[in-house]
């Protein structure tokens, strides 16, 4: 199949790559010329403006760093320059109401489209083992689907366009505060002189068990190995956490959501994200 890959970043890339070795003919673009330079390494063909890339293609697939990016690259290169009936997939993590006006607009064109940001991070990328989270009608949905499987482990139809995004930044929201949580309950056990091992070893197999505590415990040396065993470097930075916060902010203000303990989930990953320098999000538990 003949694919344009717009954006080819830290998460980009690997997805390209991906779509490549499954056998695909890869046009790619971005707008640094290192990313376009490991590009043709990984098999793709790349060009040098994203109208270029999507001439006579099949799909395009995006993995852009936010909405406004992602409305201009569709609006200015995609719709209208891909051909007729070309499946779009906008693979970013952008806000709701961008996402169905950008799907609106290149339905409007003839064009099937879906939002389809993913869980997992670069190593997922590279390995091919994302969970795409995907909004679109049933149609575009099975078109996507099998150029999805190509870059990750589960495909999810989560609804109509922006269902995807939607279930991101809920899922995400819900991770920032159960970190959190699980950070305090950690260091609250040790302050009290619990040894933090054996806490784990209870609250993960009791009523507290949770993804932040079972699979990415936040304590050097206790539980599983996390980023929080190589002082937290590589992992999900705490800057891309505050970005899904802010986006969930503005969903939960536009839906009349109550979300006390997501809002201060923001407030506190706000101070943190700076402070911490590019840190793992699970490093929130030195500032307790
Ligand atoms: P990145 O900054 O590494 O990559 C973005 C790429 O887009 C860059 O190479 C940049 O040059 C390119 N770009 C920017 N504007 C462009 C344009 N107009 N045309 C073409 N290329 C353009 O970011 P990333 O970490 O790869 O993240 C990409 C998306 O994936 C973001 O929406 C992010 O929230 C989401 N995401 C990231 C992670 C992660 O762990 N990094 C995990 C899940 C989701």
């Amino acid at each position: 199949m003949k694919i344009a890959f717009i954006g080819l970043g830290n998460m980009g890339g690997g997805m390209a790559a991906n779509l490549a070795k499954a056998g695909n003919a890869v046009r790619a673009f971005d707008l640094s010329e290192a990313a376009l330079e490991t590009a043709r390494s990984n098999g793709c063909e790349t060009f040098s403006t994203a109208k270029e890339a999507v001439e006579g293609v099949e799909a395009v697939v995006s993995m852009l760093p936010n909405g406004g990016i992602v409305k201009s690259v569709y609006t200015d290169d995609v719709i209208g320059h891909a051909p007729d009936g070309a499946v779009l997939l906008d693979c970013s993590t952008i806000d709701v109401a961008t996402a169905k006006d950008v799907s609106a607009a290149a339905e409007a064109a003839g064009y099937a489209m879906v939002d389809a940001p993913v869980s997992g991070g670069i190593a997922a990328a590279n390995g091919g083992t994302l969970t795409f989270m995907v909004g679109g009608t049933e149609e575009a949905f099975g078109r996507a689907e099998p150029i999805l499987q190509a870059m990750g482990k589960a495909v999810i139809h989560a609804g109509d366009a922006g269902a995807g995004q939607t279930a991101k930044i809920c899922n995400n929201m819900l991770l920032a505060i159960s970190m959190i949580g699980t950070a305090e309950a950690m260091t609250m056990a040790q302050k009290l002189g619990l040894d933090p091992q054996k806490f784990y070893e209870i609250s993960s197999q009791s009523s507290g068990y949770c993804w932040s505590l079972n699979a990415y415990t936040p304590m050097p040396g206790v539980g599983v190995e996390s980023p929080a065993d190589k002082g937290y470097e590589g992992g999900f930075a705490s800057a891309l956490m505050l970005k899904d916060l802010k986006l969930a902010m503005e969903a939960a203000e536009t839906a009349g959501a109550k979300v006390e303990l997501g809002e201060h989930a923001k407030r506190l990953y706000e101070v943190f994200a700076v402070e911490s320098g590019g840190k793992d999000f699970s490093g929130i538990i030195e500032t307790l």
